[in-house]
């Protein structure tokens, strides 16, 4: 067993006399997920312990891709741009043996702040992110510790821990977080087993470096008898995926020869370093529901995806910031431990419908014969004639938006950029000392009441601001650039790209956004004070705040939390 170097807290000797008995969350897997969750709740506020079966970083990456909306968690997470290398992907395409190029996607350029599509490293990820999570003294973490039972009550969990060294002992919390991935042990002591599909394809997986002809983008190679998709990664490093043919083993695919034999076209296999290769196969299954009781599945213990649409490590980021604040809310008495329903509500139909994409792309990637290539792929090419059909493609309008139908927002009608339950846009801004940050830097993580180009804290009685700052409240004024000298107190910045004003929200308007940065309630800044009551009543009593509902006039047909 070896307890984390970076927690002097946690002692390398007697582990069990140092292993706190009580924590607040108990997060159990320091994946990718779980170490995310941990710096998310360490920047809440909150006291947890992480631990994990395995004593070090899973050193065969696996994720390969990283989306925008991932990257903005990572950020929020509090990683910095240069904590881990990335390389910006500018399309992805897609070609077949018998027509050429038959699909692109434009990835080139960014979307609230970040490239639309990067690959990455991962195990240079997770080291940043554990990295970070050193910086907490609320966070402790024991590696080489499984977790083996759980028993739930009223008001917290037991959890039996496995010390690795015949011994065992129980840790209690107020809430367990399962980050234990696919094959999660948390998910099948709680009853929620997965549901969905296993594919009966097999894939090899194979990173090099040094490759002769390298290439700058990410391309399918849709042919039927041996489909490969192929990227570029950061540090000189290539990825392909080969998907073996019937009769095709693993233990054949893994030798050498045969992945000498199936780079051939890309250079010579000798001037190469084979960095790793391995089977996969894949599967789009989530978990019944993401939740029981004081308990939370995250990442791939809550879901599973083909890794077609590069979503699998994405869905289990989204996962974190999603749950993260709600748990911390809940534990600091801000919020009522009922919006912990809002985790299952929200996350699991939008993982849901990113398996369903990456199951589609599958279908073009993996065609059956070369008679459903032809028309697939020749039906994809034709699209590409019809502008809002080759918009939908191309511009990845087919991604599935985040934003909730039901949740923890008031309900109302879309107001520019403004959609309640979906993400708060986000740009560059420079604060009153002149600094330029990503906005959400600046607004830091809190529950934020933000007035465009008027001071929303005014239209706030003392009373209401005090109890909407006890709440995690901040308030933050945008403006439009060089509209600065308007701004009296700190607590505003100014709109460097024209991001929020008027492209998001017009002057004389406000909205409320969550700390996962999800539009809670908008409306004219004059009515600030009737935002901020029913924000904190739907908080504190998500049942109550259905009726007490937006009085904004036009409400869409999305119902409120519950
Ligand atoms: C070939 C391949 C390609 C992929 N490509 C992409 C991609 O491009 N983009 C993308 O977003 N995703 C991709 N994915 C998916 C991505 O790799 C996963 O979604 C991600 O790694 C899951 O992270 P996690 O933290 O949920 O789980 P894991 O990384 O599996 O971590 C779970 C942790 O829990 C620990 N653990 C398990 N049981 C216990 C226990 N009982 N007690 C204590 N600890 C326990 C494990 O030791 C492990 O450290 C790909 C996957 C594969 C296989």
């Amino acid at each position: 067993m070896n307890l984390s170097a970076s927690q002097p807290h946690v002692a390398h000797t007697a582990p069990r006399a140092m292993l706190p008995s009580e924590v607040d969350v108990l997060v159990v897997g320091f994946g990718p997920v779980g170490a995310a969750i941990a710096n998310l709740l360490g920047l809440y506020g909150v006291s947890a312990m992480v631990v994990d079966k395995a004593e070090k970083i899973f050193m065969a990456p696996r994720a390969i891709a990283l989306d925008n909306e991932a990257l903005r968690v990572l950020q929020l997470a509090g990683l910095e741009e240069s904590d881990f290398g990335k390389i910006a992907i500018p399309f992805v395409r897609m070609l077949s043996p018998y027509l050429g190029e038959f699909g692109r996607i434009n990835t080139l350029g960014e979307i609230d702040g970040h490239p639309k599509l990067v690959t990455f490293y991962q195990p240079e990820l997770e080291e940043a992110l554990r990295r970070r999570v050193a910086r907490f003294s609320g966070i402790r973490t024991a590696l080489g510790i499984a977790l083996t039972g759980v028993v739930e009550h009223e008001d917290s969990v037991t959890a039996t821990l496995d010390l690795g060294d015949d011994s065992t002992c129980s840790v209690r919390a107020r809430y367990l977080i399962g980050a234990d991935g696919a094959s999660s042990l948390v998910r099948q002591l709680i009853g929620q087993q997965f549901e969905g599909k296993t594919y009966a394809e097999d894939w090899l997986v194979v990173d090099a470096r040094g490759v002769s002809h390298p290439i700058d983008h990410v391309e399918f190679i849709c042919d039927h008898r041996r489909p490969v998709p192929h990227m570029t990664a950061p540090h000189d490093r290539e990825r392909w995926e080969f998907m073996l043919r019937p009769g095709e083993t693993r233990a054949e695919m893994e030798t050498e020869e045969r992945v000498s034999e199936l780079l051939a076209p890309w250079g010579k296999p000798s001037e190469m370093t084979l960095e790793r290769k391995a089977v996969y196969r894949f599967h789009a299954r989530t978990a019944k529901a993401f939740r029981k009781g004081r308990i939370f599945l995250a990442g791939d213990a809550a879901h599973i995806t083909p890794p077609f649409a590069g979503q699998g490590l994405v869905a289990g980021l989204r996962d974190a910031a999603n749950l993260s604040w709600k748990i911390a809310w809940v534990l600091q008495g801000r919020a009522s431990p009922s919006i912990l329903e809002s985790y299952d509500q929200e996350r699991r139909p939008h993982a849901k419908a990113m398996i369903d994409l990456a199951r589609l792309m599958g279908r073009l990637i993996m065609p059956r014969n070369a008679a459903v290539a032809l028309v697939t792929h020749g039906f994809m090419r034709l699209t590409r004639l019809v502008p809002p059909l080759r918009r939908y493609f191309e511009e990845l309008e087919i991604k599935p938006r985040n934003e909730f139908p039901r949740g923890l927002f008031v309900t109302g009608r879309p107001r520019g950029r403004l959609v309640r339950g979906g993400p708060f846009p986000q740009g560059w801004v420079r604060d009153p000392r002149g600094r330029i940050h990503l906005s959400d830097d600046a607004l830091g993580p809190a529950l934020t009441l933000i007035g465009f180009g008027r001071d929303a804290g005014t239209m706030l009685d003392a009373a209401l601001l005090r109890e909407f700052v006890s709440c995690g409240g901040r308030i933050v004024q945008i403006a439009h650039r060089g509209q600065s000298a308007h701004l009296g107190r700190d607590g505003w910045c100014e709109d460097l790209e024209g991001v929020f004003m008027p492209g998001t929200a017009p002057f004389g308007w406000a909205a409320i956004v969550r700390p996962d940065r999800t539009i809670l309630h908008d409306g004219p800044v004059t009515e600030a004070g009737r935002l901020v009551r029913e924000s904190l009543a739907l908080l504190r009593n998500p049942v109550c705040a259905e009726a007490s509902h937006d009085a904004t006039p036009a409400l869409s047909p999305r119902r409120s939390f519950p």
